[in-house]
């Protein structure tokens, strides 16, 4: 008999469905800076304006960020950009969205969506910046050592010192109980 070979059949491609959309375009050109700065950094975690654009639908879909549409600027210069949509669900979103205000939505998920990672990216600043919690003195017991303020000499007595611990009293100065109360 003979074999018969099996059709070689088309991978099955999952479609993503892309829909064009015409955004404002000072938004886009800010949410491609955005991405820069990003991507100067080496955090690849957006990897394009359309990705940013799904995540900001995600992000209202999932209630992360509240929308007014009412203060766009529908005669701004507009620029067209293609999504493509991979999760149904996001899509099926997007289509239950009222007609008239889907571009709008859009628009104004992705400028909340924006604001809310600049927020966070201040807020890591902040983090960094933030002052380092001053150096406590600690007492330290039946120490012999000579206080580095008075200059006087201690056999078994209470040192004050910088260190954390008894090991690092070494490298910092000590001083006596007169020299700190
Ligand atoms: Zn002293």
């Amino acid at each position: 008999m003979r074999k018969i070979k099996s059709q070689v059949k088309a991978p099955k491609t999952t479609r993503a469905t892309k829909i064009t959309f015409a955004l404002n375009a000072d938004l886009c050109q800010q949410a491609e800076n955005w991405l820069n700065s990003q991507w100067s950094q080496y955090n690849y975690t957006y990897r394009s304006l359309s990705e940013l654009v799904r995540k900001s639908l995600t992000a209202y879909q999932e209630g992360e960020i509240r929308v007014n549409t009412t203060e766009r600027d529908k005669h701004a210069p507009k620029r067209e950009i293609t999504i493509r949509f991979f999760n149904t669900d996001l899509l099926n979103f997007y289509y239950s969205l009222p007609y008239s205000q889907r571009t709008a939505i859009i628009e104004e998920s992705l400028r909340e969506f924006l604001e809310k990672l600049n927020e966070k990216e201040l807020e890591k600043h902040r983090k960094i910046i933030k002052p380092r919690p001053k150096p406590k003195l600690t007492p330290y017991f039946n120490i012999n050592f000579t206080c580095d303020n008075c200059g006087d000499e201690y056999v078994e007595d209470v040192a004050y010192s910088y260190a954390t611990s008894l090991k690092e009293i070494i490298e910092h100065y000590t001083y006596c109980s007169g020299c700190v109360s």
